[in-house]
Order: structure tokens, then C-alpha cells, then sequence
């Protein structure tokens, strides 16, 4: 069986694996993100442990952003202008290239995650979907048509403005760029800063998680009407505290009000806002997923 190496590369853990698919990973390995030299180092030490063992064909990096995904661009494999501190402008295709010879693919960690769950998940025999995470960051991917979603460079769907209701909610918003975008007032560093704790500490019933869920389905609502997605999935830690689900969903409901008259979001929305099928290891398999698909386009 032909054998691949993953890598979740995200701004806090790394997730590297090698194997084919959710039913076959032979070995995972996961640590902090410190510093490229670091970080990178410990990524292909483990790999060069696994390849005393298994040939493996090709890699597939899901990587946090901005990454320059583009094969025809100079700056193809880097990492970019990333608020990181020490990762701007890092070969991170480069890295694993050079020390492999064999293809490299690189996608966001988005839209890695987005096409792991194409592959194996809840976004099976869709064409047109998108995966959000909701975490550190808020990072939005997915496929149009068929493709995961490139253009000028990729989606920073996390960055979208949205209504901001000073009154109801005076905290302005952390995004270094923009303050209240939304990633600004609803990634987790969002939740501690605004409420004085962290969010997996804050009980079910809190105010915090309807105010976290407007924020949300106003994002999702922009997204519905731009990308009329067939399904969305949301990851990430935020959206690990029941009660965000339910809310999310009935709170966009309320913002379309009707307007889009499909069974998926006025009776079935259960089941088109979902969590993503590969629970946390969505990235690290979409990483496997882009692995393969780097071997198949060399
Ligand atoms: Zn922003």
C-alpha cells in the first residue's frame, strides 16, 4: 500500500502521520509550535524515523497562513507575511522537498482540513461546501465546484466584517488588523479578552456563547449568500461547548428569515451545519488527503 506523510503545521501544534487514510495511520507524532528550525526539525526527525521503515510516496502540509499555495509563483511553499513571530517568509514545502525528493503538496490548514473531510467525512460526494475552525484563529476553507477554493491567494474568511453592536457588546475586537473583525470578536483569544477567562472554563448557560453564535451565523449568513454552499462544517475548540451548536443553527435561521427557501436550512439544518466527521484529525488526514492528490498531479 502506497504510504503518506501529513502535516497539520498549525500556529500552535504540529500533527505529522504517515499512512493513507483514517482506517490506516501507522505512527502520529504531534508538539508546540516554537520556533521553524525547531519545529521543523522535530517534523522531519520523525519522518526520517518513519522512512527507516515505510517508503513514503509524497507529503501533504496543512498549514496555517497566509501560505503561498500557488505552484507558478516564486514564493511557491512558503509561509508568507504570517504575525507569527519567526515564520514569516519560511520554505516550509521547501524544508520537506529537499530532504525527501518526492512531491510536496500545501494547502491552508483550512482548507486542508476541508478536503480530509471531502475525502473521508461529512463533506462526502459534495462539490461545494466550507469548513470553518473556530480557535485560536477563525480560519474559513472549502470547495466550489469540485476545487478547494484559490483565487487572488486564499479565503481569510475570519476576517470578514460583520455588524458590531457596541451597546449590546462594548469589546472592540483583538484582530491586530482590524479589531472587530470577525475573528477580532469571535476567535477564543476573543472570548478570554472580552470575559476575563478562558471559554472552555465559562459554564454552558453563559451569555458569552449566544453573543458567540450571532457572531457566527452573521459570518455563516455571508457565506450562505455568497458561496451557497451545500453543507458547512465547524471545528475548532470554541465549537466544543454544547451549547454552541444549537444556537448557531437557530440564529442563522433567524438572520435569513426564510428568504432562502431549502429544506437543508429551514427543517434539515441539523444536518447541514455539522461538526467535522474526522474530529480533530481532520487536518492531519486532509494533509494526507493533499499528499496524495501531490503524487497523482506529478
Ligand atoms: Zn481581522
Amino acid at each position: 500500500m502506497t504510504l503518506f506523510g501529513g502535516i497539520e503545521a498549525g500556529g500552535t501544534k504540529f500533527v505529522c502521520a504517515v499512512g493513507s487514510g483514517p482506517d490506516h495511520i501507522l505512527a502520529e507524532a504531534r508538539f508546540p509550535t516554537t520556533t521553524p528550525a525547531e519545529t521543523l526539525g522535530r517534523a522531519i526527525a520523525f519522518f526520517d524515523e518513519q522512512r527507516k521503515q515505510h517508503e513514503i510516496a509524497a507529503f501533504g502540509i496543512a498549514s496555517f497562513g497566509p501560505v503561498d499555495a500557488d505552484p507558478s509563483s516564486p514564493t511557491f511553499g512558503y509561509i508568507t507575511t504570517t504575525p507569527k513571530v519567526g515564520w514569516p517568509n519560511t520554505d516550509i514545502v521547501g524544508a520537506f522537498a529537499r530532504q525527501y525528493g518526492v512531491p510536496v503538496g500545501l494547502d491552508t490548514d483550512v482548507n486542508g482540513a476541508a478536503l480530509g473531510e471531502h475525502r473521508w467525512g461529512a463533506a462526502q460526494g459534495l462539490d461545494t461546501f466550507v469548513y470553518w475552525t473556530i480557535g485560536t484563529g477563525l480560519g474559513g476553507g472549502g470547495m466550489v465546484n469540485g476545487k478547494l477554493i484559490h483565487g487572488l491567494l486564499h479565503p481569510e474568511m475570519g476576517h470578514m466584517v460583520v455588524p458590531h453592536d457596541r451597546n449590546r457588546d462594548p469589546f472592540p475586537g483583538n484582530c491586530p488588523y482590524h479589531g472587530d473583525c470577525l475573528e477580532g470578536l469571535a476567535a477564543g483569544p476573543a472570548l478570554e479578552a472580552r470575559w476575563g477567562q478562558r471559554g472552555e472554563t465559562l459554564p454552558p448557560d453563559h451569555e458569552a456563547w449566544l453573543l458567540e453564535a450571532h457572531y457566527l451565523a452573521l459570518g455563516l449568513v455571508n457565506v450562505i449568500t455568497i458561496v451557497s454552499p451545500q453543507r458547512i462544517i465547524l471545528g475548532g475548540g470554541v465549537m466544543a461547548q454544547p451549547s454552541v451548536f444549537p444556537a448557531v443553527r437557530s440564529e442563522v435561521q433567524r438572520l435569513l428569515n426564510g428568504y432562502i427557501q431549502m429544506p437543508a436550512i429551514l427543517s434539515e439544518i441539523d444536518r447541514y451545519i455539522v461538526p467535522p466527521a474526522l474530529g480533530n484529525q481532520a487536518g492531519v488526514l486532509g494533509a494526507i488527503a493533499m499528499a496524495q492528490d501531490a503524487l497523482a498531479a506529478a
